[in-house]
């Protein structure tokens, strides 16, 4: 009896290992097939990886050949504008960060945009003044009425109480004030007038539609190695905005708009962990100054006799003597677009007489494919091109963007954006 019993026990054991050696292998199977699944679902991301290798190589290459402009009677001063730091909601950037970061970048100037505060005059406390070579300008971001928000500069600490945004515009600009509309595509009060430009791109707009799964395995495999150009996955030509304003220019026979580009500069977006001084020790921040000031810039461009003050800046972007663009791939310093003929010279942001032909000059420093607008349609092309002329005998709101068609992965979205020449 006992015997059986024993046998029976051993027998039982035996198969109970069978069984658990079985579940074992099954379960290693299942793990190196989810392995392998992961690792085919992978594949795309290091190609992706690679595809920024070669955009980094292109780049490089093309910074290599670049070209300098003959006319020399203007000067580029190279930019960022709306940034926000703590002093103004819900930012943790540190002022120390914001001057590091001009710094590194060599810009010439700062446009500050902090959020209003109750209890403190944010646009007088953030940074003023010229510090290694950059200009800083204290501005705010003022929320008017329901989704409307504007770029006031130099700041203001008028309340916004409930005046209607149009009222409020006509206050600001009696007080001297520049104003764009922040957010275009959520502000309502269209029929405001008195603004002096829009800010048709926002780094931080075009962010909030990234594909977050994507962005997070391309992350993954191409953070490391290129952080900066994690930028060329998401960004977008902003379409909408920019119609808006094609559409607002087009018809307004008597107005000129100018169109800036948005940093929106935070540094509040990451993953990780921070020192009690606010160091980053560990993760990733994915929008520190530094980076947000390379991707993207404003340029104005002023008369080589005309120096910049703080003046000249503002008076430069009401007049529109600017152009936008994601210098991330590559500075676009040197960029100009003029008008000419028997009579006058013009440059961006200014309005020509048409007297029989008008002849629109571009150049750009690195070879690209030149797109000429008018109206908001696109009316003339040149490719390869540094330096082209547009001969027009049409009357038009005429502007250009440029495209770097030999890099592939954003040959399809501008590089620049320029203000347009008005042909009156
Ligand atoms: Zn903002």
């Amino acid at each position: 009896m006992i015997d059986d019993e024993r046998l029976r026990t051993g027998n039982e054991s035996q198969l109970t290992d069978a069984k658990k050696r079985g579940c074992l292998k099954r379960f290693g199977i299942l793990l190196l097939l989810s392995l392998l699944l992961f690792l085919l679902t992978q594949i795309p991301f290091i190609l992706r990886r690679h595809q920024l290798a070669r955009l980094s190589n292109s780049i490089e290459e093309l910074d290599s050949r670049r070209t300098t402009r003959a006319d020399d009677n203007y000067h580029d001063y190279k930019g960022v504008i709306h940034v926000h730091s703590m002093l103004g909601g819900h930012s943790t950037g540190r002022l120390e960060d914001i001057f590091k970061a001009a710094r590194a970048n060599k810009l010439d100037f700062v446009v500050m945009t902090e959020h209003g505060e109750q209890f403190v005059n944010t646009s007088d406390a953030t940074i003023h003044g010229t510090y290694d070579g950059t200009l800083f300008v204290g501005g705010n971001e003022i929320n008017v009425r329901g989704s409307d928000r504007l770029l006031v500069v130099p700041g203001t600490n008028d309340p916004v109480g409930t005046t209607p945004t149009a009222q409020y515009i006509e206050q600001q600009r009696a007080a001297g004030k520049l104003i764009f509309v922040a957010y275009p595509h959520e502000f309502q009060s269209w029929d405001a007038r008195g603004y002096d430009g829009l800010e048709v791109y926002n780094i931080y707009t075009n962010a909030k539609r990234i594909n977050r799964a994507l962005m997070f395995f391309d992350g993954l495999w191409s953070y490391n190695a290129y952080p900066d150009l994690l930028f060329a996955r998401f960004y977008e030509r902003p379409n909408e905005n920019l119609k808006r304003w094609d559409m607002l220019t087009s018809n307004n026979p008597s107005r000129r708009i100018t169109a800036i580009a948005g940093n929106d500069a935070h540094a509040n977006i990451g993953i990780g962990l921070r020192s009690d001084s606010g160091d980053q020790v560990l993760g990733f921040q994915f929008d520190p100054y530094e980076r947000m000031f390379r991707i993207l810039r404003n340029h104005v461009v002023l008369e080589k006799n005309q120096p910049l003050t703080q003046d000249s800046l503002l008076e430069a972007l009401r007049a529109g003597h600017s152009y936008f663009s994601f210098d991330l791939f590559s500075d676009a310093t040197g960029f100009l677009f003029t008008a000419e003929d028997a009579d006058e010279k013009r440059i961006m942001g200014d309005e020509i007489k048409l007297d029989g032909e008008v002849r629109l000059k571009v150049h750009t420093p690195l070879r690209s494919q030149i797109k000429l607008f008018r109206n908001g349609e696109v009316t003339r092309e040149a490719n390869e091109a540094t330096a082209q002329e547009f001969v027009v005998n049409e009357r038009g709101v005429y502007r250009i963007e440029v495209y770097l068609s030999q890099l592939e992965l954003i040959k399809d979205k501008p590089w620049i954006v320029s203000n347009p020449i008005y042909v009156r």
